[in-house]
């Protein structure tokens, strides 16, 4: 399942499921762009990590929900690596709250990054990749997007968004040599579930498989679908839940 030669971006890649993803692809010897809002810190350390492990990697801040800034990102990875391969779309953001005290802003914030943002970066990267005649695009959505969860419409909203999206996208750019394809994980242990996590221990007995998931059962599946071994999955949606959604 080698990555050698693959140029690809992470967004959120400096922590949670983004960085077991950052990781994995650099394991298959990837080259990886490790792209974050505003922890310098958290993404020099992916970045020195697969360093370690003998591969390249840079580190690139953009806010996703940032149409301009996330162009010259891509446009700057192209300029310097002569190629962008795999994009994964990863970086998602939370305000819960149930509708009546959701602010309009909290609203607003969450479909500006979770939604907008993979418009941003698939259109951004998609120019380069239908000239490349080849291409992976991968978007992180989640089971809240297929089930729904109380307090969480606007996260539902834009995680089922970015299912429509995928099957859209996909539709446009399969002639192109592209694929397009999104995972659901269920619950991953993160700094973004830590609250939750602790409050609903009783979750897991409703898990078949008896435990939260990590980012490393996530970046196995991505790592599989940026891969040639894929070639032929397009327009999917994939869930990683431990079985919690049957
Ligand atoms: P996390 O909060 O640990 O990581 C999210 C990452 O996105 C962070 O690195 C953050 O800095 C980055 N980010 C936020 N806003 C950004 C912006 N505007 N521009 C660029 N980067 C930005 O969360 P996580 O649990 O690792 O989640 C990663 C993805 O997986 C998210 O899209 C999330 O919705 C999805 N997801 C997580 C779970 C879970 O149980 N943890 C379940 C389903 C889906």
């Amino acid at each position: 399942m080698s990555l050698a030669g693959k140029v690809c971006l992470v967004t959120g890649g400096s922590r949670g499921i983004g960085r077991g993803i950052c990781l994995q692809l650099a394991k298959e010897n990837a080259c990886v762009i490790v792209n974050y809002s505003s922890n310098e810190n958290m993404a020099a350390q992916v970045v020195s990590e697969i360093e370690t492990m003998g591969q390249k990697a840079v580190m690139y801040k953009a806010d996703v929900s940032d149409f301009d800034k996330v162009c010259k990102m891509v446009d700057d990875i192209v300029d310097k690596f002569g190629r962008i391969d795999v994009l994964v779309n990863n970086a998602g953001i939370t305000r819960d709250a149930l509708i009546l005290r959701m602010k309009e802003e909290d609203w607003d914030k969450v479909i500006d990054i979770n939604l907008k943002g993979i418009f941003n970066t698939s259109k951004a990267c998609v120019k380069y990749m239908i000239k490349q005649k080849q291409g992976k695009i991968i978007n992180i959505s989640s089971v809240v997007g297929i089930y729904g969860n109380a307090g969480q419409v606007n996260y539902a909203a834009s995680k089922a968004g970015i299912i429509g999206f995928t099957k859209s996208l996909a539709k446009e750019l399969g002639s192109r040599g592209i694929t397009v394809n999104a995972v659901a994980p269920g619950f991953i242990e993160t700094d973004m579930t830590s609250s939750l996590l602790e409050k609903q221990e009783d979750m897991i007995s409703k898990i078949p498989l008896k435990r939260f998931g990590s980012p490393q059962d996530v970046a196995n599946l991505v790592a599989f679908l940026a891969s040639e071994k894929a070639d032929y999955i397009t327009g999917q949606l994939i869930v990683v839940d431990g079985g919690m959604s049957l």
